[in-house]
């Protein structure tokens, strides 16, 4: 009742010719408004709606098709790594390549993951939370799980591909390796890449690392039975699997991502000339650990440490797939977004990237979930534009929706979705986020929220040790008041200003409560992990 209300405010006032959009903020603290009850509440921005929506209708004028997206998500790559999110040089690798992208684009400074790789990597492809589809944690070698969380989702790449895309997915997966989990099995028209990351195929030849496994056959044998696939994978919807070279050397894992970068570029040249829009989504197996040099990037970091060098290397590649763009004359008719699914694994230092925050990957700290994020399409973004409004990775699932122009109506009615579309963010010159809210999840605990430049932890990851984020931490309750920081005072979520000194985290906490509340209306999935 109170948000209808609220909608018929926002639609008066909004109808007057001297609203700004900026002055929503006077109705209430929170701004978002619930249009459809299992959708996320959005901000409304009905102006920045209809610039974009104009600006996207002359695009199609001009070039008849719909447009292309390119999603490049990097593993385990820190919010401090590129150099335009301050690393860079600093940080012993310098970003040319991705440092253009920013330049020439919107650097995001408040855009989140989930805290690890399965959950977010399925998250973006659902548009739904984690929590939701079951796909909590990362799946690992001998993990059963007793139901496929496909089989019930509307992915993506399958919502894409009816509208007329070509989809393909390249590189890491780690969403399920079993026949009806593999990305050609839940949407994508092509697969070419390893299904589990880096460290769990290389432990296998790494003697130097591993050597209680690779030098006893008798537990490798053990290990081979539920081991992870090591073999690059092409695979195609409705018809072949097959497997290609394995990894047998770590010297091998050093070369994968460029033969991965190689075939994407020469898929975008193809896909650039065919007849139909593509979605590619291309997954570097780099930077998660155990990073492994390929010869022509060893040392070329001005750290040359390996972690340095694949960041390097990755910052190569980006430059690769913008030129293919390019050079095919579809730059203009692509929207690429640059992102990391998750924070620096600081268990795995100094294989491991640099975030400012505290935390990192395993935790809902900002260490663990904030993550560059770069929106570039030339002609469409206006270039030099950062924003600290709220993006979640998932939104990135509405902006492919509206891009490809598939009603949300193709939605099922009886599931929750996270996603917002942020398209008019992305695209508006000076455009302003429509999330209101971003909540973190550990598992199936719900930790945390935040709101504007607000934070606040119901429960918290603590390392044991420092920088043991995962494998030496505990998840525990906050005690008698919620930790709540004020992420413009204390990005490093050190100084709490606590229930007494802001008024406001009486409405970040109700903001919780009510998300959590969805989950009584639809209940979470439970897949076995
Ligand atoms: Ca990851």
């Amino acid at each position: 009742m109170f948000n209808l209300f609220k909608l018929f405010v926002i639609v008066i006032i909004g109808s007057a010719a001297s609203w700004a959009e900026d002055d929503q903020g006077i109705l209430s603290f929170d701004r978002s408004v619930s249009f459809t009850e299992n959708f996320e509440p959005v901000i409304p921005r009905l102006q920045q709606d209809q610039a974009v929506a104009e600006k996207l209708a002359l695009l199609h004028a001009r070039t008849g098709r719909r447009p292309n997206i390119l999603w490049l998500v990097v593993d385990d790559m820190g919010y401090g790594d590129p150099g335009c999110y301050g690393g860079g040089t600093l940080a012993g690798a310098s970003t040319p390549h991705i440092d253009r992208l920013a330049a020439g684009g919107l650097k995001l400074t408040s855009c989140y993951a989930q805290q690890t790789c399965t959950p977010t990597r399925s998250a973006i492809l659902t548009g739904r939370l984690p929590v939701r589809t079951g796909l909590t944690r990362p799946i690992l070698a001998g993990d059963k799980i007793t139901i496929n969380p496909w089989t019930d989702e509307v992915s993506l790449p399958k919502l894409l591909s009816d509208a007329g895309y070509f989809t393909l997915l390249t590189g890491k997966w780690h969403v399920g390796e079993s026949e009806g989990m593999r990305p050609h099995d839940v949407g994508f028209d092509e697969y070419y890449g390893y299904y589990p990351a880096q460290k769990e195929i290389s432990q296998r030849v790494d003697v130097r690392r591993f050597p209680g496994l690779v030098l006893n056959p008798e537990r490798l044998a053990a290990f081979e039975a539920v081991g992870p696939a090591d073999h690059l994978t092409h695979g195609f919807k409705g018809g072949e699997t097959k497997e290609l070279q394995q990894i047998r050397s770590i010297e091998d894992m050093g070369k994968a991502d460029q033969v991965l970068a190689d075939f994407t570029v020469k898929r975008l040249q193809e896909l650039a000339s065919g007849d139909k829009p593509f979605f590619v989504e291309h997954c570097f197996m780099k930077v998660h650990c155990d990073n492994f040099a390929h010869p022509d990037y060893a040392g070329k970091s001005e750290a040359k440490y390996p972690y340095k060098d694949a960041v390097h290397e990755v910052d190569v590649h980006v430059g690769s797939f913008l030129k293919a763009l390019d050079d095919s004359g579809v730059l203009e008719n692509t929207l690429v977004f640059f992102t990391s699914d998750n924070g620096p694994q600081m268990d795995g230092w100094p294989d491991a990237g640099y975030t400012p925050f505290r935390g990192a990957k395993g935790t809902t700290w900002e260490g663990g979930v904030r993550v560059p994020g770069i929106a570039y399409w030339k002609g469409m973004i206006s270039p030099n534009r950062t924003s600290d409004g709220l993006f979640d990775l998932m939104d990135l699932f509405g902006v492919a929706l509206n891009l490809a122009g598939v009603s949300s109506d193709k939605l099922p009615a009886d599931k929750y979705y996270d996603f917002i579309d942020q398209t008019s963010f992305l695209l508006a010159d000076g455009g302003q986020s429509k999330r209101e809210a971003v909540y973190f999840w550990w598992g199936t605990e719900l930790m945390a929220c935040r709101m504007k430049e607000y934070k606040v932890h119901v429960k918290i990851v603590m390392a044991e040790a420092p920088h043991m984020h995962i494998d030496l931490a505990t998840v525990r309750d906050v005690g008698l008041a919620p930790w709540f920081f004020n992420l413009y005072l204390d990005p490093k979520e050190e100084m709490t200003v606590g229930h007494r000194l802001d008024p406001w985290m009486a409405t970040v906490s109700g903001k919780l409560k009510a998300h959590g509340a969805t989950f009584k209306r639809y209940p979470p999935k439970n897949i076995g992990l």
